[in-house]
């Protein structure tokens, strides 16, 4: 792997400073995970530095980054705080449809509200009833004069009580399956929109998530993203394209995980001498460090696939399917290594396995990836 440009450096140097100094010296990361309380500040302090929205293009205010640029800041971010990285990742989510479809008013209007001043997006497709299988959502519009009318619960959506937009997938009333279902940008502050039912989660609590609800909401015409043929389309791009995001908060956690266990394993004393000397301690400390070099160089497989403009559905799901798996065993053995201590809340490495299992299941479970995976090996086999 090429070494960092001057520039990567730059920015990689900066978020990593910013995350010690703001996030884990003040232990912000375990506080939040107390109180479940939304980041505001740190929010609005990371778009200020330039680290929200990176991949947005310079046309539209944006910062104009590539995806490994990208991945780069989020496995920074995700070293000091799971549920910040959630949230931030959540509007950069939000944006790729509207950076992937062709409606050009829609997405200089919206980003351009991303990067003019500090505000949030959500990405609202999973519902109550469908999360794994896409095809099976049930919110629908109807088309009513030139204007659509929207109704129906989305669940899950991270970002649902902060965001300024929701980027909304629908089915046309009377379609089902994979045809009908478009894709339309909807302002929080319509009439008939709003979210309810925060979840109390495991882990990554300060990233808040919820339902969104739709009652009868007037879209305009302007707002359809993409229409009924290309929405499902467009949701399985989105997630080609996010799924290195998730990688490089995997190799974040990781990275994370590994530092304090070993930082603990030198200083604790066991049977006269550091637990670090224990070989079975000192194995797992091994392990840590090859999941973290494994997932950091899949993850950045993925984003240079998207960077030179070659990637396929595999690229994105060995990542997440690979990092979040070994996040979920990494953040596991870092409790084990502490021992007694690690299952109490003096320490935080807790806090990162109840955070590392969201990884396994958000943006599709690890066994949806291995689907993924398998469809992309019998495509290649057909060509
Ligand atoms: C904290 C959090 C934040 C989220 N944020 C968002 C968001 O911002 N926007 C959004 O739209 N969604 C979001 N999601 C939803 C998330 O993407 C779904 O939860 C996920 O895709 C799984 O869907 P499900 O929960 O309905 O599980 P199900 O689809 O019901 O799956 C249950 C189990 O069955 C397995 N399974 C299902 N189908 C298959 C199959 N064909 N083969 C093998 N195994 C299968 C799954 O792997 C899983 O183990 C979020 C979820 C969480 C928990």
């Amino acid at each position: 792997m090429a070494a960092l440009t001057e520039h990567q450096q730059m920015i990689t140097d900066t978020a990593r400073r910013f995350v010690r100094e703001q996030i884990i010296e003040p232990r912000l990361d375990q506080a939040l995970d107390r109180s479940s309380e939304f980041p505001h500040a740190v929010m609005r302090a990371l778009w200020e530095l330039g680290l929200m929205n990176l991949e947005f293009p310079e046309n539209l205010g944006g910062a104009g980054l590539s995806c490994h640029d990208h991945v780069l800041v989020l496995e920074e971010i995700n070293y000091g705080c799971l549920g910040i990285g959630t949230s931030v990742a959540a509007n950069s989510l939000a944006a790729l449809p509207l950076l992937l479809a062709d409606n050009i008013g829609a997405r200089k209007e919206y980003l351009g509200r991303l990067t003019a001043a500090h505000g949030y997006a959500a990405f609202a497709c999973s519902e109550p009833d469908a999360g794994s299988d896409v095809a099976n959502l049930s919110t629908k519009f109807t088309k009513r004069g030139d204007k659509f009318v929207l109704n129906g619960r989305k669940r899950w959506i991270t970002n649902a009580d902060v965001a300024d937009f929701y980027v909304v997938f629908a089915r046309e009333q009377g379609s089902k399956g994979h045809g009908g279902i478009a894709t339309f940008v909807v302002e929080a502050g319509w009439p008939g929109v709003r979210w309810e039912s925060l979840i109390h989660k495991l882990g990554q609590r300060c990233s808040h998530t919820g339902d969104v609800v739709f009652e009868d909401v007037e879209v305009p015409m302007a707002n359809l993203v993409a229409g009924p043929a290309h929405g499902f389309k467009l949701a399985m791009a989105t997630f080609d394209r996010s799924r290195p995001w998730i990688a490089g908060g995997a190799a974040g956690v990781i990275r994370r995980a590994r530092d304090e266990s070993v930082r603990y394993a030198m200083q604790r004393r066991t049977f006269g001498e550091p637990i670090i000397n224990h070989q079975m301690v000192s194995s797992m400390l091994a392990d840590m460090e090859i999941a973290y070099q494994a997932s950091r160089l899949l993850c950045l497989h993925a984003a240079n696939a998207v960077d030179v403009g070659n990637l396929r559905g595999s690229h994105g799901a060995c990542a997440k399917a690979f990092g979040g798996d070994a996040a979920m065993r990494v953040t596991t053995d870092a409790v084990q290594i502490f021992g007694g201590y690690g299952y109490t809340q003096e320490f935080v490495v807790e806090k990162l396995m109840r955070d590392a299992k969201l990884l396994q299941i958000y943006e599709g479970t690890s066994q949806i990836q291995r689907l993924v995976i398998a469809r992309d090996l019998m495509r290649q086999a057909l060509q």
